[in-house]
């Protein structure tokens, strides 16, 4: 924290997930904690998780729906302002174009000092491939097309000037140098996390105990906090 002091007092943050529940589960705790100090955040959200029904007869369009609202309530109890739902296939999203103008699109209306994503760049091989390709179309986005009016022309048009986020926060990261204290609200993120009631199954039981490893190591990991999250900071001045 010590070397983005800025960061404890983010006022516009923009999370940007592949599925359903990543950004609850990659940084809810963190989300809780800026929300109460004061912070606007809002959700980007690439695919409405589409592959991970509970068995192949299930109605897709009934259960993405269920998935959305669920990313919708879990967002609002953590205090979230709202979410876009991007709607791309789950499983079948790359570092396209078309999906970097409309994230632009998003970090264009929102505004934000800080937008928050996955870090493509893992050398974790068992990673989901939406995970890495929605983290390299967000870094795109960020710098360089929502700087220059010359990427997205049409965006002006429609009202959307060009903005620059100077910061960068990459969740997932095996390299990880910035940590959020969430002792504070870390029952708040399991209580989201418990809200996304379709994925019962697939969080295979025993959600608490995993999050709570999870956040403990990275709280030995500060060297300051008893439970964190944390992620890779990336300057884009
Ligand atoms: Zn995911």
């Amino acid at each position: 924290m010590e070397r983005v002091p800025s960061l404890e007092t983010p006022e516009r943050i923009l999370i940007v997930g592949a599925h359903p529940d990543d950004p609850d589960a990659f940084c809810g705790g963190s989300v809780a904690a800026w929300t109460d100090a004061g912070a606007e955040i809002w959700y980007v959200v690439v695919t409405s998780g589409d592959k991970g029904v509970p068995d192949p007869d299930t109605d897709i369009s009934t259960f993405t729906e269920t998935r959305e609202q669920e990313q919708l309530n879990s967002a609002e109890y953590l205090g979230a302002q709202g979410v876009t739902f991007l709607r791309y296939l789950d499983g079948e999203v790359f570092d396209s174009l078309e999906l970097r103008e409309r994230i632009t699109l998003e970090i264009r209306r929102f505004k934000p000092d800080l937008i928050i994503t996955h870090d493509p760049l893992t050398r974790q091989y068992r990673q989901h491939p939406d995970h890495r390709a929605v983290g390299f179309a967000t870094i795109h986005s960020a710098f360089p097309s929502s700087h220059l009016s010359t990427f997205f022309p049409q965006h002006a048009e429609e009202g959307f000037e060009p903005h620059v986020t100077r910061q960068l926060l990459l969740f997932g990261s095996d390299r990880p140098d910035t940590f959020i204290d969430i002792g504070a609200t870390f029952e708040r993120k399991i209580e989201a996390l418990e809200m996304h009631v379709s994925q019962e199954a697939a969080f295979h039981g025993a959600l608490r105990e995993r999050m709570r490893n999870r956040a403990e190591g990275f709280g030995r990991d500060s060297g300051q906090y008893e439970l964190a999250e944390a992620y890779l900071f990336v300057d884009l001045g």
